[in-house]
């Protein structure tokens, strides 16, 4: 769990949405906001006009095993030697703090893509990752803004790798161990579940596929597909368990299967009222190509969404 800490007087709503939001996808973890604190007392410099970010953040409390803390500081600070910094990570209390005065701009979505971008860079730190030579990759160190607005919000593949390492997030091929988790997250997602049988035939079968999505072991999402015999890819069901939605494991399992099969055409079937896996898919480079009328046993109509090659 990242515990999310405002500092000081009143904070966006909007701000903390977004750390929030950012925080769930980039660390696929809960996160909890807590009410804002006051900035403790010694940690100003008068004469610099900043905050101390090192004894600052030293005076919030360590966050516990398996937790982490992150303070949003809406000022500007500096620790010894340094004319300013964004942000700053305490790896062994486990704490990190971003200070967002120097990231503000006229534009709101500049603003909020600076804040995103410091926010996963110091919870990479705490996620013991170093700086990365990527200038694209969140893990570049910022000298300036400059820095900033040309990084991503991301992590480079390396550093992806490196913290599901860390995480101990995988996708994997399932087997009929994974089934019963599977058939789990299956019943608390649809209406009308797929029965066990099912899974196990998609497991079993030939040029059939279940991936699992685990963290720390456990079975948090799966995507079933097969590859038919024209060579084109159907997806034939994918859901991901309710604590671990928002927190784009759907995205990352679709998005390494469209890698796999970057050659294919890819389609599947969705209820006209999904619209929010409907959003993903588009976001993935499906179109809707026709309506299925009453295609689900109550009645409700799908899309068939397809991703065309292009050329
Ligand atoms: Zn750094
Ligand atoms: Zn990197």
């Amino acid at each position: 769990m990242i515990f999310v800490i405002p500092m000081g007087e009143y904070l966006e709503r909007t701000i903390i949405d977004e750390v929030e939001k950012i925080l769930r996808k980039r660390f696929i973890t809960t996160t909890e906001v807590v009410e804002p604190i006051e900035i403790p007392d010694g940690t100003y410099d008068v004469e610099r006009g900043q905050y101390n970010a090192e004894v600052l953040l030293g005076r919030v409390a360590p966050a516990g095993d398996g937790d982490y803390k992150l303070c949003i500081l809406p000022y500007d600070a500096y620790v010894e030697g340094l004319n300013f910094v964004f942000g700053l990570a305490d790896v062994a209390g486990r704490r990190a703090m971003v200070a967002l005065a120097r990231l503000v701009h006229d534009e709101p979505q500049i603003f909020l893509a600076r804040i995103r971008k410091e926010v996963v860079h110091e919870m990479g730190h705490l996620h013991m990752m170093g700086h990365c030579r990527d200038r694209k990759c969140v893990m570049w160190f910022s000298n300036s803004i400059y820095d900033t607005d040309r990084k991503m919000d991301m992590f480079c593949p390396i550093c992806e790798s490196k913290l599901y390492r860390i995480i101990g997030f995988e996708i994997r091929e399932a087997t009929i161990g994974d089934v019963t988790h599977i058939h789990a997250i299956e019943k608390v997602s649809f209406k009308m579940p797929w029965p066990v049988a099912a899974f196990v035939y998609f497991i079993r079968g030939y040029d059939k596929h279940v991936w699992v999505a685990t963290k720390g072991g456990q079975v948090i999402g799966y995507l079933v597909f097969e590859v038919e015999a024209g060579g084109e890819v159907h997806i034939a069901n994918i859901a991901v368990h309710p604590d671990y939605r928002g927190m784009g494991v759907g995205e990352r399992l679709m998005r390494k299967l469209l890698n796999k099969y970057e050659g294919c055409e890819v389609y599947l079937e969705v209820r006209v009222s999904n619209r929010i896996a409907q959003r993903l898919y588009k976001k993935l480079g499906f179109e809707i190509e026709r309506t299925c009328l009453n295609y689900y046993p109550d009645g409700e109509h799908a899309y068939i969404m397809r991703r065309r090659l292009l050329g």
